[in-house]
């Protein structure tokens, strides 16, 4: 159905854009990643309304009735509901973001925005994070819809701003000032899950089950001001060297929970190697690509992102200032905060930024068997395991109400593309062939979940 182009004919740019056969999910993806939805963070933004208008768009001409919500002018998030065949049974919420993070074009290969299609890849920010799995539910919806006139249950079909700067403007705008849009949904599926990994030379599939707490500090160290000439013990950029040092260098014990249990001992087993014997990190580096995830979720992380301080070269400031970005396992926050403080010292103040709660759900139920059988049917005989993603998504937000959140967008991928390393890096893309596995996966499971 999808000619992609062959590396073996690598001919180029000039022969990089076929639209006309481009499958409806990577042409949809293409002219999203063509909206630049830059997040600066701290509200500054481009803006979702362009990408959100042009969803709203596709939904309509699915007889669909879209509503579209300004949390702030130019901060556009888009929900529909979808009827269901069988509205006894409880929504469930497909949510992607609108947003992406800033992208530094002479870092790429490629012009990130400008959807490049090359060697049977669509290239650009947001192609792995994630304009394609938006891409993905829309052309699933068509497909849905077209065959059979509706899902099997009622579909909450949402597209956020605001996610890469934690949904204030987005999911948590929605959920807090538009909730009965949620009415009846009990489950969520959206990303960073869902893709597939290569373990002991076999394809298997992470879903994600639960997501780590995130906490984003500022570290303040004061102290006197003065001439950068004289002798002067009470230095705040001395000071706030020191509490980041120790920080950034600090090793966090590993902790397993249910999920990062579970998840070890399904590698162990599939590995069939001793689970008592080989540890955590060991376990976890034999997933390759997505061990890096994967290390993250056995403990707490606490990295330092950035330093503020001075105004000129020969004045000492009396404030000097760090950014520190902190992801402790659910429900460890405070102890995590007051270890911090030890960690730093007493003289450093720690302001809190942005808080949101970590998450984890059991690797069980109806909505993990219907994920795992329609898995099967489309790529037999790969396992799916459960995993704790050590960064956060819009589920924090939809937790509010009771809903539970998982990671699915569902990607078949080569053993050698790094697809984890792309979330936020360079050169981000997605197999074209990739999307349309997503679609048909997707689709099936809309049919019959
Ligand atoms: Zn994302």
């Amino acid at each position: 159905m999808l000619p992609a182009p062959h590396s073996a004919d690598s001919a180029g740019p000039s022969r990089a854009d076929v639209p006309q056969k481009l499958d409806l999910t990577a042409q949809i993806a293409r002219d999203l990643i063509r909206f630049d939805t830059t997040n600066y963070g701290e509200g500054r933004s481009n803006g979702e309304t362009d990408a959100a208008e042009y969803i709203a768009e596709k939904l309509r001409a699915l007889g669909l009735a879209p509503e579209l919500f300004d949390s702030e002018p130019g901060r556009t998030s888009v929900v529909a509901r979808v009827k269901g065949k069988d509205s006894l049974r409880p929504a469930l919420v497909v949510h992607g973001h609108l947003d992406v993070v800033p992208a530094d074009a002479a870092n790429w290969s490629v012009d990130p925005f400008a959807g490049v299609i090359k060697d049977g890849l669509l290239w650009g920010r947001g192609a792995v994070d994630m304009k394609n799995m938006d891409a993905m539910i829309l052309a699933s919806l068509q497909d849905v819809i077209s065959a059979q006139g509706a899902p099997e249950r009622d579909l909450v079909i949402a597209f956020f701003a605001d996610e890469e700067a934690g949904g204030v403007l987005g999911s948590h705008f929605l959920v807090n000032e538009h909730p009965h849009l949620f009415d009846g949904a009990t489950e969520a599926i959206s990303e960073v899950g869902g893709y597939s990994i290569t373990l002991g030379g076999k394809r298997a599939y992470l879903l994600q089950t639960g997501e780590k707490a995130l906490i984003w500090v500022k570290l303040v160290a004061r102290g006197e001001a003065g001439h950068g000439s004289r002798m002067h013990p009470n230095n705040a950029i001395t000071r706030l060297a020191e509490a980041v040092a120790a920080l950034g260098r600090h090793e966090w014990p590993i902790r397993l929970t249910d999920t990062t249990e579970q998840l070890l001992g399904e590698i162990a087993r599939i590995l069939d190697v001793d689970p008592q014997r080989v540890g955590p990190d060991e376990l976890a580096l034999a997933t390759g690509t997505a061990s890096g995830f994967i290390q993250a979720s056995l403990r707490t992380t606490a990295n330092p992102t950035g330093l503020t301080a001075g105004y000129k070269h020969n004045v000492i400031p009396d404030t000097a200032e760090a950014l520190i970005d902190i992801r402790s396992l659910p429900g460890e926050e405070d102890l995590v905060l007051a270890q911090i403080q030890e960690i730093v010292g007493s003289d450093i103040e720690i302001v809190t930024m942005h808080r949101d709660i970590g998450l984890e759900t059991e690797f069980s139920g109806p909505l993990i068997d219907a994920v795992v059988s329609t898995l099967e049917r489309h790529d037999p005989g790969a396992p799916v395991l459960p995993y704790l993603l050590s960064a956060g998504t819009d589920n924090k937000a939809l937790s509010t109400l009771g809903i539970k959140g998982y990671g699915f967008a569902p990607l078949r991928l080569p053993a050698d593309l790094d697809f984890p390393a792309m979330f936020h890096g360079v050169d981000e893309r997605v197999p074209l062939d990739a999307l349309v596995f997503g679609r048909q996966v997707l689709t099936d499971l809309f049919s019959n979940y």
